[in-house]
């Protein structure tokens, strides 16, 4: 299912946050919006997730405007992994995976085979298969990032939404998780994920939609998003950009303030 953001703006009080973001996220990609601390890139995840609507503008997926579709239908559509779950109830690990399948099954949550096979299948991608009986009050927080990313993976969404799923992980926690992504665009399901790490971003995603002060600066093939000076201009930062002849990708050093060019 592809998303199109057309000319969405959007304030906190008189502060814009967004400003005229048009962007398009091809069907099955795995699509990284990046920017400093404070772009808009949590709000604009929000607002296409439909948690927060826009003040004007559009979102669209498969060309139908999101706000017009039944919540139950959205709620099949659009898997979300914000930051921040808010409190943290002492539910089983179990407990919060089978919540993702309540688009399926309403308030009296009758789970039928299909749900339990979801519910199986959402944890064994997740690698929080052993975790199942454990209260997520007493995970760690890469074990219970992944508890959040396996309750949105059984709601079997075509378009998955994730906020910095992989800050506060160690390096070999950040490649789980992007190849748990890959895996899920590879079969079809479109990923957006915001992503602080820019080497990471140029070694998984497809697209790259880059933000600055609510506006979009950049945005097409990793290759393309991440030169030098769009860092520059981006985030202020001097950076040499070489392709990984290992990867092909773009690999990015940062350069110090007062390194040579
Ligand atoms: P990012 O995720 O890129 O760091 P955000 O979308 O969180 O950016 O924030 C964009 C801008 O909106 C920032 O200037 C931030 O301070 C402001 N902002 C975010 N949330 C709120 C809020 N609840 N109330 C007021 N301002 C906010
Ligand atoms: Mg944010």
């Amino acid at each position: 299912m592809k998303v199109r953001m057309e000319r969405i703006c959007y304030s906190y009080g008189a502060k814009a946050a967004l400003t005229e973001v048009t962007a398009s996220v091809p069907s099955g990609s795995l699509t990284g919006i990046i920017g400093p601390n404070g772009s808009g890139k949590s709000t604009l995840l929000r607002i296409l997730g439909h948690v927060v609507r826009p003040a004007s503008g559009r979102v669209l997926y498969d060309g139908a405007d999101i706000s017009s579709m039944p919540p139950m239908g959205r709620a099949r559509l659009i898997g979300a992994v914000l930051q921040d779950p808010g409190a943290q109830f002492a539910f089983t690990v179990g407990d919060v995976v089978e919540m993702g399948r309540f688009p399926y099954n309403g308030l009296l949550g009758r789970s039928g085979r299909r749900d339990t096979e979801a519910v199986c299948d959402a944890m064994r991608m997740a690698g929080v298969r052993d975790l199942k009986g454990r209260q997520i009050t007493a995970l760690s927080s890469g074990e219970r990032q992944r508890v959040f990313i396996a309750r949105a993976l059984a709601q079997e969404p075509k378009v998955m939404l994730l906020d910095e799923p992989t800050s506060h992980l160690d390096i070999s926690y950040q490649l789980e998780i992007m190849e748990i992504l890959k895996g899920l665009a590879s079969s079809g399901t479109t990923v957006i994920i915001v992503m602080h790490d820019l080497n990471l971003a140029g070694l998984y995603c497809d697209r790259l939609i880059a933000l600055k002060e609510g506006r979009v600066v950049s945005e097409g093939l990793p290759d393309d998003v991440l030169t030098a000076d769009n860092i520059l201009e981006i985030y202020g930062v001097r950076a040499v950009v070489k392709n990984n002849p290992e990867t092909s990708r773009p690999g990015i050093v940062m350069l110090t303030p007062s390194s040579k060019p």
